[in-house]
């Protein structure tokens, strides 16, 4: 899936700029994108090879935020031939893509060009038609993998067995939560209120988020053989502050998470007979398309930046994955895990430190002291960063054809 230049008779330039609305920005700058891409090989590339990492990945996930990571780490610092597996939608009448198009197709560009096997599918992974046409590529580029991320976020999913779409909420389960929110568009910091979820609520989430998708990908690949002895997977979670669990470890979404682990451990089991294993890595809170839809996280991420960056410990998706690549996963020595057993990347924001700081700073936080008290400038630059705008380097008056990079 290269992205190829049109003729010049039909290509259509124009200057791209944002447009944000509410959580989602639905524009995005092509050569931004590809900037962000280059940015983080730069900072892997940096850092150094990872001399124990897998030469064969597979990536669910991989066009934005973690997948994204994950993908160049294992290309740039381990030297992989990847697969791709993504949602995303590419320039259509004029209109820019998702920036995970031309992520993915910036990776596809810069893997090329050192020499390294990059395939994308782009399409519903949780559909057995995707995961069908994975295990081909596996077959014709790869022959097996010996390591599979999964790192869908995703609001919805059709279950390739009964069609039925399930629909996933976030929302507290048997209590109303009231929080401190903030609404990003407005810059105002309010209160919210977010209903309890019912027992469908809390089973659709399940069926979206909670791990049977992740499972049916590893059973589907080894039932074809493409997994190589010894293979190793990992899916990502999320655990964060007290402030924020009535809706997120409490509520319907740490409920799926908790099934993600409960999946983990039949997964383990079913790949103990090749050597193979299955980790649940908790991973820091970051800026992306997904955790900016979740109430209160802007707000919890705006004061936690702050807080990391004075401390001289803040971290991001790629910086996150090098260190569960170097450290954990890869480091030549078992992976240090938590009482239920679970990769902790999330030690630094989970320190005592860090989260009695935000506990001191969450009752003060005002919309009138919002950006002294938190780092909320450098979450919107941020956000706007995941669309490619923002980018230093980058010529935003320029005009450039959505559909090429
Ligand atoms: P993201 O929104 O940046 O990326 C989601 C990826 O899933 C994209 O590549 C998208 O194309 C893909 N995707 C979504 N639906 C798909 C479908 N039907 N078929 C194929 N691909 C599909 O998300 P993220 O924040 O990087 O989250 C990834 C994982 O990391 C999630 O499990 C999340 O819970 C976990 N996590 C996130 C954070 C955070 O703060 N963002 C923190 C810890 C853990």
């Amino acid at each position: 899936m290269t992205l190829t230049s049109h003729s010049p008779t039909d290509s259509t330039t124009m200057v791209i700029k944002p447009r944000v609305r509410g959580f989602i920005c639905v524009t995005s700058h092509p050569i931004g994108c590809q900037r962000n891409v280059q940015d983080q090989i730069e900072f892997v590339k940096k850092q150094g090879p990872i001399s124990n990492a897998p030469k064969k990945v597979l990536v669910i996930g991989s066009s934005t935020g973690y997948g994204l990571a994950s993908r160049i780490v294992a290309a740039f610092a381990g030297g992989a031939g990847t697969i791709g597996v993504f949602y995303e939608r590419p320039s259509e009448g004029g209109k820019p893509a998702t920036p995970g198009w031309y992520n993915s197709a910036a990776f596809e560009i810069a893997a090329k060009k050192a020499g390294l096997c990059a395939i994308n599918l782009n399409g519903d992974a949780f559909s057995d038609e995707l995961k069908a046409n994975t295990i081909e590529a596996i077959k014709k580029e790869l022959g097996q993998v010996d390591l599979v991320i999964y790192s869908l976020a995703s609001p919805r999913r059709k279950h390739p067995i009964t069609g039925v779409v399930h629909n996933s909420v976030l929302k507290p389960i048997g209590q109303v939560y009231v929080s401190k929110t903030l609404d990003t568009d407005k810059e105002v910091v309010k209160e919210i209120t977010v209903e309890p979820a019912s027992p469908e609520d809390i089973v659709e989430t399940q069926a979206v988020m909670g791990g049977e998708d992740w499972e049916m990908w590893i059973d589907q690949l080894s039932a074809a053989g493409v997994l190589a002895d010894g293979a190793k997977t990992v899916a990502y979670s999320y655990i964060g502050p007290e402030v924020t669990w009535p809706v997120y470890r409490d509520g319907t979404i740490g409920v799926a998470k908790t099934q993600v682990e409960k999946a983990a451990q039949r997964i383990n089991e079913k790949l103990a007979v090749s050597g193979g294993k299955a980790y649940v890595s908790v991973n820091q809170a970051v800026i992306t398309q997904a955790s900016s839809a979740i109430p209160v996280v802007p707000l919890y991420i705006s004061l936690l930046f702050k807080i990391l960056r004075e401390k001289n410990m803040l971290e991001g998706c790629i910086e996150q994955i090098y260190r569960l690549f170097a450290v954990q996963l890869y480091s030549g020595n078992a992976p240090e895990l938590d009482e239920a057993g679970r990769i902790r990347v999330d030690n630094l924001e989970m320190r005592a430190d860090v989260q009695s700081k935000i506990k001191e700073l969450w009752p003060q936080v005002t919309t009138e002291n919002l950006k002294t008290v938190s780092d909320f400038e450098e979450y919107k630059s941020e956000f706007v960063k995941l669309f490619g705008f923002g980018v230093p380097g980058v010529d935003y008056e320029k005009e450039v054809d959505p559909a090429c990079l």
